[in-house]
């Protein structure tokens, strides 16, 4: 009983949050290895993992969310409201401290709201196991570390009960199928720290791909703020545009690029919702946007 009050606290504190991505790092491989042991033992033993109760798009909703850190000023206030359908790409940009971080935190449910309703596929995320609400909600880290290990071990960490076509589809989805012919050993070639280092762009399509792999109901994208290129920016582009066909993509973004093919953008500042619209409609009606599209976004978080 002590060892799993324990393990509560780890995953709602927020020292356990950070103390998830040290351990990440540190064990990633040994993870692996448990991993790869769960997946030898026949189906009946394992069970249904979270992460697959369901591959439906879920909807996400912010309703009149006012929350604070401490006890002073409330960092989202004004009562923050937005709705996410199912599927399709909904960016979240703003200057750094307007909340946005923030948002993905109360969503995943590290902290909770003093008043006003977050739902997950229309259920209040304090009525969800929150293991199994972390499971739906795909997170992918800003600047999101590779492994010491193989590719493979790379992308199927954490994620259980996924095969060859799994592997291969995701893959493709996220235009890795070139990098993997080129590696000397494919999907067995060792990256990360002592083995071969991959780009920036294919780091952020690796992290992509593995938080995929866990299929997710809702993927929450931190983009990275390093500088990518044509070709990587456009691949980006393209590997989001894609995945938000098939479901639902929550982005917190730092790049002109992904905003313009987004399906609505959620402009945020000190803590409220400025205006939500397609950059289009919010270069016409939002100075800040307008703003923040001139500089071509990059902004630091
Ligand atoms: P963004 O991601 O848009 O840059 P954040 O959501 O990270 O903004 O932060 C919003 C505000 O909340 C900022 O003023 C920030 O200093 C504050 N803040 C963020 N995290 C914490 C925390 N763990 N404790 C106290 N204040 C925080
Ligand atoms: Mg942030």
């Amino acid at each position: 009983l002590v060892a799993f009050l324990l393990y509560l606290f780890y995953l709602v504190s927020p020292i356990g949050q950070l103390v998830h991505g040290f351990t990440q790092m540190q064990n990633g491989l040994a993870a692996v290895r448990r991993i790869r042991e769960i997946e030898e033992l026949p189906a009946e033993e394992i069970g249904t993992p979270a992460g697959v109760s369901g591959t439906t798009p879920a909807g996400v909703g912010f309703r009149d969310v006012v929350f604070r850190y401490g006890e002073d000023r409330p960092v989202v206030h004004g009562g923050v409201s937005f709705e996410i359908p199912a599927r399709g790409l909904t960016a979240l940009v703003g200057p750094s401290g307007a909340g946005k971080s923030t948002v993905f935190a109360l969503l995943e449910r590290f902290y909770e709201q003093q008043s006003g309703t977050i739902t997950v596929d229309g259920r209040d995320v304090r009525d969800w196991p929150l293991p199994e609400l972390r499971a739906v909600l795909g997170y992918v880290e800003q600047d999101a570390p590779v492994l010491d290990g193989t590719l493979r071990e790379n992308l199927v960490f954490a994620a259980l009960g996924v095969d060859e076509t799994d592997v291969r589809r995701v893959l493709s989805l996220t235009r890795l199928d070139d990098l993997v012919a080129r590696l000397p050993e494919g999907l067995e070639t060792q990256v990360g720290h002592r083995g071969i280092m991959l780009s920036g762009g294919e780091r952020q399509r690796v992290a992509i791909a593995r938080a995929l792999l866990r299929r997710p109901r809702v993927l929450l994208l931190d983009e990275a703020t390093s500088q990518l290129d044509a070709v990587n920016e456009m691949r980006l582009r393209e590997v989001i545009a894609e995945v938000a066909k098939e479901t639902t993509v929550l982005v917190i973004a730092h790049r002109l690029s992904t905003v313009t093919s987004a399906d609505r953008i959620v402009v945020m500042e000190g803590g409220v919702v400025r205006a939500i619209g397609t950059h289009g409609e919010l270069l016409d009606d939002d100075d800040l946007y307008r703003e923040l599209a001139a500089t071509q976004f990059l902004l630091p978080t």
